[in-house]
């Protein structure tokens, strides 16, 4: 067993709660590990919609929600400006929305302070030339995109900058206890098996949808994640610039987003036992694609690129009663003091929230261990801009093109789709030391466009093969795994242009490099 680390705080979860709880908790001058199971925003914050909410969609149902969202949207195009596109939203009233409720839409948006603005349905359509004719009114708010893994990213090398030491591929499988407190955990490394004992002034519990099974780990049964199922659809292209939401009460399939080249349409919400456990039907697929026609006529006709599902972190206390529809759970967020309630000292868990207020989550939940420690450190994170973000430039669609074309005969081009340079491609390998080529399709975006993978993933095999001298079985079960996983998220969409490009890239890895029958002892490590 490896030497035992001591910190200050322990983080569980690597999303973006985690992320945020590092990065706010080391600014504030702890020492601070995080452990994350997986790679970072693996969970659910790695498979969310990308918007980040201007609040109008909770004005009329969750108004706390939606102050919430006013505020730290506000708050995050300031800190992590590289991390978000400025696409602006707009609500429309389509053909089977009450165009009542567009009143009671501006006058929650008055309250919640959120600016929002009726505009003419053919200034609506000018501004979006695919949106449906037949809407009969639209209001524009401030939404916009967001990137999740830059986000996440940003976060954690903050916290590391700061002397936090992020630690993916360790899963705490066990919590220690000393006279009723929480003292640290044990942790297993998911890529060797070897298992490590920390020991922490203080736990916090950021595991998302997973929060109850860390609970378990304290003896603490009776707090519920009710996990709230969500599948979106990713189309080849940007079908709107803005994102589009129905003027309704939240329901399913209302919100497109543009999210870099392409649109996503989500999203479902339906409780699901298991949060590892979140297969994508084809009912849900059909469903999405004629919610998709009610905001964009022939959407059905675009092209899939892929499906996948999320699962929402809601919070169900068993004290409390039992819960109903998913989508009647509040989307705000709380701290549990298990000292309170549970009386276990040294242990706060966050619950619910969303990606859009991950900031105040985390200052929530700083907070509250600081006032449990007795100590004053006041939060920093509505100012300070992770790295990354230092220029204050906000991102914009032509960023990595433009950034191409400075170069463009200096440098081999290995992802076509998502315009990575090998120079790029090599760093990452080096600087993450990663055999796991999923691992760079999250921190560069390799493998996610249209071919998904098809063109550039065996060229990036090869140069994994020579950076990081794997040999020729290890390389080729790092391909298989990659191609795999992106299998997973293309068979159930398998119509139209993607089936052809499914059937293309059957034949490269099938017919030309045989991948099922290369030579690989062991298959790909986590
Ligand atoms: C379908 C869907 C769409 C959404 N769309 C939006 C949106 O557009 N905008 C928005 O603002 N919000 C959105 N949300 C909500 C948002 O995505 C989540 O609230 C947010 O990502 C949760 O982040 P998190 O860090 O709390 O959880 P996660 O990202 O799930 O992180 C928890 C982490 O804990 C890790 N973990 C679990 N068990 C262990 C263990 N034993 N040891 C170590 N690590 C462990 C997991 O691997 C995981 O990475 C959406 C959610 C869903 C489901």
């Amino acid at each position: 067993m490896r030497e035992v680390p001591r910190a200050d705080v322990l983080v569980i979860g690597g999303g973006a709660t985690g992320a945020g709880v590092a990065w706010d908790a080391a600014l504030r001058g702890f020492d601070v590990v995080l452990v994350e199971r997986g790679d970072l925003a693996e969970g659910t914050s790695g498979r969310f919609h990308g918007l980040l909410h201007s609040g109008g969609r909770y004005v009329v149902k969750d108004p706390v929600a939606a102050e919430e969202c006013v505020v730290e949207n506000a708050i995050l195009r300031r800190v992590i400006p590289d991390c978000i596109e400025d696409t602006g939203g707009l609500f429309v009233t389509t053909p089977d929305d009450d165009p009542a409720y567009g009143d009671r839409f501006l006058e929650g948006c008055r309250a919640a302070h959120l600016p929002a603005e009726e505009i003419d349905v053919a200034e609506a359509l000018r501004r979006e030339p695919r949106l449906n004719p037949a809407i009969r009114r639209a209001f524009t708010v401030p939404d916009a995109s967001i990137d999740a893994w830059k986000t996440v990213w940003s976060f954690a090398r903050g916290a590391s900058a700061h002397g936090a030491r992020i630690l993916t591929y360790h899963r705490v499988v066990a919590l220690h206890r000393t006279d009723g407190a929480v003292t640290g955990a044990r942790v297993r490394n998911e890529r060797t098996g070897e298992e490590l004992d920390i020991e922490a002034g203080f736990t916090l519990n950021a595991s998302g949808a997973w929060a109850a099974q860390i609970l378990h780990m304290a003896g603490i049964e009776d707090v519920g994640v009710v996990p709230g199922k969500g599948i979106m659809i990713a189309m080849n292209h940007r079908l709107v610039n803005t994102v589009i939401n129905r003027c309704t009460m939240p329901a399913d399939g209302d919100i497109l987003v543009p999210v870099r080249t392409v649109s996503i349409i989500g999203t479902t919400d339906i409780h699901s036992a298991d949060p590892d456990q979140i297969p994508v039907t084809q009912a849900e697929v059909d469903q999405m694609l004629d919610d998709g026609e009610r905001l964009v006529p022939r959407f059905r006709e675009a092209r899939a690129l892929r499906v996948w599902a999320g699962v929402r972190p809601l919070f169900q206390d068993a004290r409390a009663g039992a819960v109903g529809d998913t989508r009647d759970v509040s989307r705000t967020h709380a701290v549990i003091d298990h000292r309170e309630r549970d009386g276990v000292d040294g242990l706060l868990t966050m619950s619910g929230g969303k990606l859009t207020t991950l900031r105040l989550m985390a200052e929530d939940l700083v907070d509250a261990m600081c006032a449990q420690l007795g100590t004053e450190r006041p939060c920093h994170t509505a100012e300070e801009r992770p790295p990354g973000n230092e220029d204050g430039e906000p991102y914009h669609l032509g960023s990595r093109l433009g950034r191409r074309e400075r170069t463009l005969q200096e440098e081999q081009l290995i992802c076509e789709c998502e315009l990575i340079g090998r120079r790029r491609l090599e760093e990452a390998m080096r600087a993450r030391g990663s055999t796991n080529l999923d691992d760079f399709r999250r921190l560069l975006r390799l493998g996610m466009g249209p071919c998904q993978g098809g063109f550039c993933i065996y060229r990036a095999t090869g140069i994994l093969h020579g950076v990081d001298r794997l040999d020729g079985a290890e390389a080729s079960a790092s391909l298989r795994g990659f191609l795999q996983e992106r299998w997973k998220g293309v068979w159930p969409i398998l119509y139209g242009d993607q089936l052809r490009q499914a059937r293309l890239d059957d034949w490269i890895f099938q017919g030309l490099l045989d991948v099922e029958h290369l030579p690989s002892e062991q298959e790909v490590a986590p």
